[in-house]
C-alpha cells in the first residue's frame, strides 16, 4: 500500500513509525481519511448522525431497523454502504455495543471488499499493533463475551474469520480507534478506525495533531459537498525524514503522570525528550519564590483536587465552589501561576461559579489560568486553545469585551493551524469575536453614558448573557476523552 509523501519506517527502540519524504510548513494538512469503519456512541444514538457525526435533532431515522440517524437524505445515501449489511441484523438481534458494533462493521466490510484495507491508506486495519499478552485475566474475559456478541451480531464472520482473529480485531479497536466529535470539536459522539493515523507515534511534545472534520454541508451545491474525516495537520515546520508524532495524552501533567497514563492504557513507557528531560516538572510544581516550600503546599492542593474531582463528577456545584474557594485561599499566594495543581483547582473554581450563574467570578478564575497554560502548554495544543475559548467565552458573558477579544484571538490563531479556516469550531469562534467587536464600538460610541449607568446594563444583561452561553457551556469545560 501507498500514500505519497509518507513511508513506514522501523527505528530502533521505537518499533514503526511514519516518516514524511518531504516538508511541511505549520498549518499545512498532510492528509485526510474518511474512517474504514465508524460508529456512533450507544449513549447517543438518537442525537447524533451516523454519517457526518454532527449532532442535531429530529434526525432522520432508519425505517427499517430504527437505530440509525441521519441528518438528511444526503447523509443517509453517504451511510448507507457501512449500514446496509448490518440493517437486517439490527431488526433481528437488536443493539450490541458500539465496540462490537464497530469491530462487525470493519468485518463486514472485510467480507465485502474480498480484502482488508483501503485506497489512500498505507496499511491494512489487521496490521495494526495488538498487545494480546498484556491483557488480565478480567479483561481477556470481557473480550472474549465481546467476540461471541460480534459472532451473533454478525453470523457471516464465522465463516471467514476463526475467532482469536475477531479477539485481535477488538483489541486493536480499543488501542487505535479514533474518538470522533461533533460541530462543536469537543464533544465526543463516536468512534472510527484510521489505519494510517494509527501508525502515528506519541510524543509529548509533537509535530502533528489530528482532527476530526465534520465535512462541510453549507455549500450549495451538492458537488461542494465534503465527507466526514480526520485530517492530520502540521503543529510546527517539519523536514523530510522527520518522524510524525501526535500526542495520545489528554491533560497537561508532570512527566510521572503523563508516562503512568500512558504505560496503563497504551502499554509503551514514553521516553520522548520532554520525557527523559523532565522539561515542565519544574514550572508544573513550582511555588511563587524559591524561599517558599511548596511541598507540603502541593500535598494539601492535591488532596483537595481529589475531593474537587470527587465533587465534580456528581456535579455538586455548590461544593465543588467551596471547596476550591478554600483551597485557592491557601494556595493562591504561595503556588506560581504555572503550577498546575493550581491551575486545575482554577479551571474547576471557573466551572462552579459557572453552573452558580457567577460570570464576573467564573472569567477572572479563567482569565488567570490561561497566564500559567500559556507557559506550560505546547502552543498549539488542544488544552491552550480550550484555556483561550472558555477564557475568551466567560469575559465576552461577563462583558469584559476587550479581554474577551485578546483571548478569541489567541484561540483563532491555534484554531487556524489545528482545525483550518472551514471548520465548525473556527467559525463558530470567529462568529463569536465578532459579537465583541460589536459590543466593542457599541461602547466606544456610548463613551459619555456615564459607568454607572453601563454596569447597571450589564447587570441587566447578567441573565440574557448566561443564556447566551448556556448551551457551550460543555464545550468550554469539555470532558477532555
Ligand atoms: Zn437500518
Ligand atoms: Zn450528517
Ligand atoms: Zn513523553
Amino acid at each position: 500500500m501507498f500514500l505519497e509523501g509518507l513511508k513506514i519506517v522501523t527505528l530502533p527502540g521505537k518499533g514503526r513509525c511514519l516518516v514524511t519524504t518531504r516538508s511541511y510548513r505549520t498549518g499545512d494538512v498532510i492528509f485526510s481519511a474518511k474512517p474504514y469503519a465508524a460508529v456512533a456512541f450507544d449513549s447517543h444514538l438518537a442525537q447524533v448522525c451516523h454519517s457526518c457525526y454532527r449532532s442535531g435533532q429530529n434526525l432522520l431515522q432508519c425505517g427499517r431497523c430504527g437505530f440509525a440517524f441521519y441528518c438528511d437524505r444526503t447523509c443517509r445515501q453517504e451511510g448507507w454502504p457501512q449500514h446496509s449489511s448490518e440493517c437486517a441484523d439490527m431488526q433481528s438481534c437488536g443493539l450490541p455495543t458500539d465496540n462490537v458494533r464497530l469491530v462487525a462493521r470493519i468485518l463486514r466490510r472485510a467480507i465485502k471488499d474480498s480484502v482488508f484495507g483501503a485506497e489512500g491508506e498505507i496499511i491494512s486495519p489487521d496490521r495494526l499493533e495488538t498487545h494480546i499478552e498484556r491483557l488480565s485475566n478480567d479483561e481477556r474475559q470481557a473480550m472474549e463475551r465481546d467476540v461471541t456478541a460480534c459472532l451473533q451480531f454478525c453470523p457471516a464472520a464465522s465463516k471467514h474469520f476463526d475467532t482469536a482473529f475477531i479477539l485481535q480485531m477488538l483489541q486493536i479497536v480499543n488501542l487505535n480507534s479514533l474518538i470522533l466529535t461533533d460541530q462543536s470539536g469537543v464533544k465526543a459522539m463516536g468512534v472510527g478506525l484510521f489505519p494510517t493515523i494509527s501508525l502515528l507515534n506519541h510524543d509529548c511534545w509533537p509535530n502533528c495533531c489530528v482532527t476530526f472534520n465534520n465535512g462541510n454541508r453549507q455549500a450549495n451545491k451538492a458537488t461542494f459537498h465534503s465527507s466526514a474525516r480526520a485530517e492530520l495537520r502540521v503543529m510546527r515546520a517539519i523536514n523530510a525524514d522527520e518522524e510524525l508524532t501526535v500526542s495520545y495524552l489528554s491533560f497537561v501533567g508532570l512527566a510521572e503522570e503523563r508516562r503512568a497514563f500512558l504505560l496503563r492504557d497504551y502499554f509503551f513507557e514514553c521516553n520522548c525528550v520532554h520525557c527523559q528531560d523532565h522539561t515542565q516538572d519544574t514550572l508544573l510544581t513550582a511555588a511563587k519564590s524559591k524561599d517558599i516550600d511548596a511541598k507540603q503546599v502541593v500535598e494539601d492542593s492535591k488532596h483537595a483536587l481529589g475531593k474537587v474531582d470527587m465533587a465534580l463528577a456528581e456535579k455538586h456545584w455548590d461544593e465543588v465552589w467551596s471547596l476550591c474557594k478554600e483551597a485557592l485561599d491557601k494556595h493562591l499566594p504561595v503556588l506560581a501561576d504555572t503550577n498546575i495543581y493550581l491551575l486545575r483547582m482554577l479551571s474547576a473554581a471557573a466551572e462552579a461559579a459557572t453552573h452558580n450563574r457567577e460570570l464576573g467570578i467564573a472569567a477572572i478564575y479563567a482569565a488567570r489560568a490561561v497566564t500559567g497554560y500559556r507557559d506550560v502548554c505546547h502552543p498549539k495544543s488542544p488544552q491552550l486553545l480550550d484555556a483561550f475559548v472558555r477564557a475568551g467565552a466567560l469575559c465576552y458573558g461577563s462583558g469584559l469585551y476587550e479581554d474577551a477579544h485578546t483571548f478569541l484571538c489567541e484561540a483563532l490563531a491555534i484554531l487556524i493551524v489545528t482545525h483550518g479556516a472551514t471548520h465548525a469550531r473556527t467559525k463558530y469562534i470567529q462568529v463569536m469575536k465578532a459579537k465583541v467587536e460589536r459590543e466593542i464600538a457599541l461602547l466606544r460610541r456610548n463613551e459619555v453614558i456615564p459607568r454607572v449607568v453601563q454596569s447597571e446594563r450589564a447587570l441587566e444583561r447578567k441573565s440574557e448573557l448566561h443564556g447566551l452561553l448556556a448551551p457551550y457551556i460543555k464545550t468550554i469545560f469539555p470532558r477532555r476523552y
